[in-house]
This record gives C-alpha cells, sequence and structure tokens, in this order.
C-alpha cells in the first residue's frame, strides 16, 4: 500500500537515501532540510521537497501542513535529522551540547508534536525514530550526543505504551556513511570518528532497507526497534 511518509533530514545520508528507498517502493515521500539546493536533487513524481529546521516548532509544523495539503493525510514520520558533534563533556562546548539537544532531542519531539493530532484523528500513524548504537552504549567524547540517543529511545517507548493505534519504531544504526562527522565538535574527536567510518562503515541504504521494513509490515504489526551495525563493529 502507498504510503505518505515524512522524512526530516532528508538532504544527505540516511535521510536521502531512506526518501530515494521509499519512493521507489512505491510511497510518496515528503522531505525536508534546511540545505535546499541538497534537496533539490531528490524532487521528483514520488518525491515533494519542503525547507524544514526541526529546531523550530512552526517549521515542523508548516512541513507536516505542507505535507497534509498535498496528499490529504500523513501515514509516517521518520525522524532521522540529527548531529554529532564529539568533544569530551571537559571541553564544554556548550553551544555544540545545545545542538544536539535541540536537534536530536527536541527535534523528535518537535515531529512526534506535528503529527500526532492527525495520526490520531486519521486512527492510525507510525512515527519512525532514529537512535543509534550510542543510543545503547556510551563511549568517551560521545557523552552528549548518547544521551540525546538515549533518550530518543525513552520517549519512544512511551509513546508506543500511550497509544495503542500509533506504530513507533526506533532504528539504531552503527556506523554508516554520511556526513554526520563532517561538521563541529572537536578535531580530534571528529578525526577518530572518520577514521572508524572510513573503516567500518556500512552503506546508508542498508539503515534506509530498515526503515522501509519497518513501513511496509503490516498496519497491526509493529517493529519496535531495530539495530542495524557493521558486522566488525563491537
Ligand atoms: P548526515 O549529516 O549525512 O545527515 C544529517 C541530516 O540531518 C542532514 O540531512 C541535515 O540536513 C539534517 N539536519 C541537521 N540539523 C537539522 C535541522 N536543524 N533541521 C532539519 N534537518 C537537520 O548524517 P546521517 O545521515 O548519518 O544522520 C541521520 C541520522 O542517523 C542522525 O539522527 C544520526 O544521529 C543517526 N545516526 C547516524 C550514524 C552514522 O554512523 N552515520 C550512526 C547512528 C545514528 P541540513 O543540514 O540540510 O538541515
Amino acid at each position: 500500500m502507498s504510503k505518505v511518509v515524512l522524512v526530516t533530514g532528508a538532504s544527505s545520508g540516511i535521510g536521502a537515501a531512506t526518501a530515494h528507498h521509499l519512493a521507489a517502493a512505491g510511497h510518496r515521500v515528503v522531505a525536508g532540510a534546511r540545505r535546499v539546493d541538497r534537496l533539490a536533487a531528490l524532487a521528483g513524481p514520488s518525491v515533494d521537497v519542503h525547507p524544514l529546521d526541526v529546531t523550530d516548532l512552526d517549521s515542523v509544523q508548516a512541513f507536516v501542513d505542507a505535507a497534509v495539503d498535498r496528499h490529504g493525510r500523513v501515514d509516517v514520520l521518520v525522524n532521522n535529522a540529527g548531529v554529532m558533534p564529539l568533544s569530551p563533556i571537559s571541553d564544554l562546548r556548550i553551544d555544540e551540547w545545545n545542538q544536539m539537544i535541540d536537534v536530536n532531542l527536541r527535534g523528535v519531539l518537535h515531529g512526534i508534536a506535528a503529527v500526532l493530532p492527525r495520526m490520531r484523528a486519521q486512527g492510525g500513524g507510525h512515527i519512525v525514530n532514529v537512535s543509534s548504537v550510542s543510543g545503547h552504549r556510551v563511549d568517551p567524547t560521545a557523552a552528549v550526543y548518547s544521551a540525546t540517543k538515549f533518550a530518543v529511545r525513552a520517549l519512544s517507548e512511551g509513546l508506543r505504551q500511550e497509544n495503542t493505534d500509533i506504530r513507533v519504531t526506533v532504528v539504531s544504526p552503527g556506523f554508516t556513511e554520511s556526513e554526520l562527522t563532517d561538521r563541529g565538535g572537536a578535531p580530534e574527536a571528529q578525526a577518530a570518528a572518520r577514521a572508524a567510518a572510513r573503516q567500518l562503515a556500512i552503506p546508508a541504504s542498508a539503515i534506509a532497507e530498515a526503515i522501509g521494513f519497518a513501513v511496509d509490515q503490516p498496519s497491526t504489526v509493529d517493529v519496535n526497534e531495530l539495530v542495524v551495525r557493521p558486522t566488525a563493529q563491537t
């Protein structure tokens, strides 16, 4: 069945791969991010693109409203947008802590707030939240990032328990090819993450396929969490 699927953070990496994959599978995709020039490359018969800043609730609501104007409903929201500027806590890179909280945690909550009333009125829907292997374990330089990703798993579980008509899925990737390590963070920490990613990372399409698997289950089947990591990642 063709669904209306919204994907946040679709201008690169896992979000772009997910938009491609779901459109190829026959779904109608609305893809959002801040870099609209990068989104333009995705646009096509099955993919609409829309500017989106997940830290701004009004922007998220406008993104959802645009999808409803175009398609009349929202079946799935993939809360994928995320940032990972790594650093030791003792560096006190407080602006970057706040950025991670704003994008990775508040952004997910904004997405939920913007779609939940509509999904409940429709009698169902599906929210896919992208957490991380870092939502299961903590590593040096990734404490704040991990904190946001643990939080995504916690709020997803609460959302699931409170809404028997809404499917809730957490997808937790390990090292995956993307632009995640390109921005911000302490140079040494980012270089170490880039080196590990170069050695281990699996293609973003692997995560897109996991998301597609959850989306394409029957409405009575809720895949609660998928952890997808490179075989060689410890
Ligand atoms: P990328 O950096 O390639 O993609 C991140 C996406 O998030 C971009 O499209 C970016 O778009 C978007 N984004 C960032 N800030 C905002 C914002 N304020 N509003 C809207 N969109 C925003 O990295 P990934 O594809 O790897 O990241 C996708 C998700 O996967 C993230 O949640 C990340 O934490 C998670 N993840 C990734 C792993 C990996 O190894 N790659 C491992 C585990 C989890 P733009 O800048 O144009 O707004």
